[in-house]
C-alpha cells in the first residue's frame, strides 16, 4: 500500500502508522486509486461519525469486494445516518452509571475505567461510537485521579478494566502511570486492558510495550477479532509477545451481519484463535445502538450459529454468545430459548426485536 506514501519504517512504527491513517473519503480514493460510489452520502455519514483507518488494517481490504467484511468493519455506510433515529445512543445507560466521570461501576466486584476516547480505527459497530466526536472535557491527569479515588474508597472492586477508546493510543508512559495508579490500591488484585491494537495496530504492541506490562500482572488483556483474514503474522506476532510476556490474551467479538454470521467463517475465526493460543471469551450479540443496525442480526440466527458451532468446535474455541441487556441484568448468555429466558427478552423488545 504504497499508494499511501507510507516508508518501510514508518509502516512499522505504530505512530507511523496513526499519523499515516485515512481519514477522508479523498483520502480513501487516493489509497485505492479510484472514485469512491454515492461520495455524497458518505461525506453526511462523517459529519456524525468520523473515519479513521490504519495503512494496516486498510491494506487487507480488497477494494473490488464491495462486501468485504473488514471494510464493513471500519468504512462508512450510508444507513448509519439514515436509519440513525431507531436506536439508542447509550442502549445500556452507561452514562447512568458513572460515580465518576469516565468510570462505569455496573458490577459490583469490577469497575470499567474509560482512559481516552481515541481509537486507532473506529469501528462502524462501535457501542460507544456515542463519544467520538465529544470533547475529553478534563486531562488525564485530573481524570485519572477522581477515577482512583473512587476505587479507594470502593473495597468490592477487586478488578480494574482499562477501556475506552483503547487505552494503548496512550504511550507506554502515561499507560503505565495509570496502570501503577490502579495497582496501588490495595484490594485491587487484577487489571484487564480492553485493546483492539492486535487486530488493527499490531505494532503498537512493542517489546518495550511487552516489559512494562509483565510489570502489572495478573494483568488480562481482551481484543476483538471479528474476521479470520484479521488473524494475519503481524497480528498472530504481537499476540504472540503478549503472550511470551506473561499476560493471557482472550477475544471478544461482535456478531455482526455480513462480517461473521455465516458457520463457515466464524469456524474458520474460532480455529484460527485457538490456532495462535487467543482463547475465545464472548460473541456479543449487536446492540440496538444507533448508527449500527445495519451491522446487526437476529438472536435466533444468532443461537443458531452457535448450535453449529458446538458441534464443531472444542470448548477451548467456543466463546460464550452473550447480550448485554440495560439495567441489573448485565450480560446475559444466550444459551437457548427457555421461557425464562423468552420472558426477560421480551422485556427488552427493542434489542430482540424478532422474538415478538
Ligand atoms: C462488560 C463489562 C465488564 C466486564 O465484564 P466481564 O463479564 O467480567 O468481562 C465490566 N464493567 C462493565 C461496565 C462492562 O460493560
Ligand atoms: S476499538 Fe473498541 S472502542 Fe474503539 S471504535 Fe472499535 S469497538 Fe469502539
Amino acid at each position: 500500500m504504497n499508494r499511501l506514501n507510507i516508508s518501510r519504517r514508518e509502516w512499522e512504527n505504530w505512530r507511523g502508522q496513526i499519523h499515516a491513517r485515512v481519514t477522508t473519503l479523498n483520502g480513501l480514493a487516493q489509497a485505492w486509486q479510484r472514485p469512491l460510489a454515492a461520495p455524497d452520502s458518505l461525506r453526511f455519514v462523517l459529519k456524525s461519525y468520523p473515519l479513521a483507518v490504519t495503512p494496516y488494517y486498510l491494506s487487507l481490504i480488497d477494494p473490488d469486494d464491495e462486501a468485504d467484511p473488514l471494510a464493513r468493519q471500519c468504512l462508512p455506510d450510508a444507513r448509519e445516518v439514515s436509519l440513525a433515529h431507531a436506536g439508542l445512543a447509550d442502549p445500556l445507560d452507561e452514562d447512568g452509571r458513572m460515580p465518576v466521570p469516565n468510570l462505569i461501576h455496573r458490577y459490583s466486584d469490577r469497575v470499567l475505567a474509560m482512559v481516552t476516547r481515541s481509537c486507532a480505527v473506529y469501528c462502524r459497530h462501535c457501542n460507544r461510537k456515542r463519544f467520538w466526536k465529544m470533547r475529553q472535557e478534563a486531562g488525564l491527569q485530573s481524570r485519572l485521579a477522581a477515577m482512583v479515588r473512587y476505587v479507594q474508597n470502593a473495597p468490592q472492586v477487586r478488578e480494574v478494566i482499562l477501556s475506552g477508546g483503547d487505552p494503548l493510543m496512550h504511550d507506554d508512559d502515561r499507560l503505565e502511570a495509570v496502570l501503577a495508579a490502579f495497582k496501588s490500591v490495595p484490594h485491587v488484585e487484577v487489571l484487564r486492558i480492553g485493546t483492539r491494537t492486535p487486530v488493527v495496530l499490531p505494532m503498537r504492541i512493542t517489546k518495550d510495550l511487552c516489559r512494562m506490562l509483565r510489570r502489572y500482572r495478573p494483568l488480562w488483556l481482551n481484543t476483538q477479532f471479528n474476521h479470520p483474514a484479521e488473524i494475519t503474522k503481524d497480528a498472530a506476532r504481537a499476540c504472540a509477545m503478549l503472550l511470551e510476556a506473561g499476560i493471557p490474551v482472550s477475544n471478544q467479538s461482535v456478531l455482526l451481519q455480513g462480517v461473521n454470521d455465516s458457520p463457515d467463517v466464524m469456524r474458520r475465526l474460532l480455529h484460527g484463535l485457538q490456532k495462535i493460543a487467543v482463547r475465545p471469551y464472548y460473541l456479543f450479540h449487536c446492540e440496538p445502538v444507533r448508527g449500527c443496525l445495519h451491522l446487526r442480526t437476529s438472536v435466533a440466527a444468532g443461537l443458531a450459529l452457535m448450535e453449529e458451532l458446538r458441534r464443531d468446535c472444542s470448548g477451548l474455541a467456543l466463546p460464550q454468545y452473550v447480550a448485554d441487556l440495560p439495567g441489573e441484568a448485565g450480560k446475559v448468555p444466550l444459551l437457548c430459548l427457555s421461557e425464562t429466558l423468552k420472558n426477560d427478552l421480551q422485556k427488552h423488545q427493542d434489542f430482540f426485536d424478532n422474538l415478538k
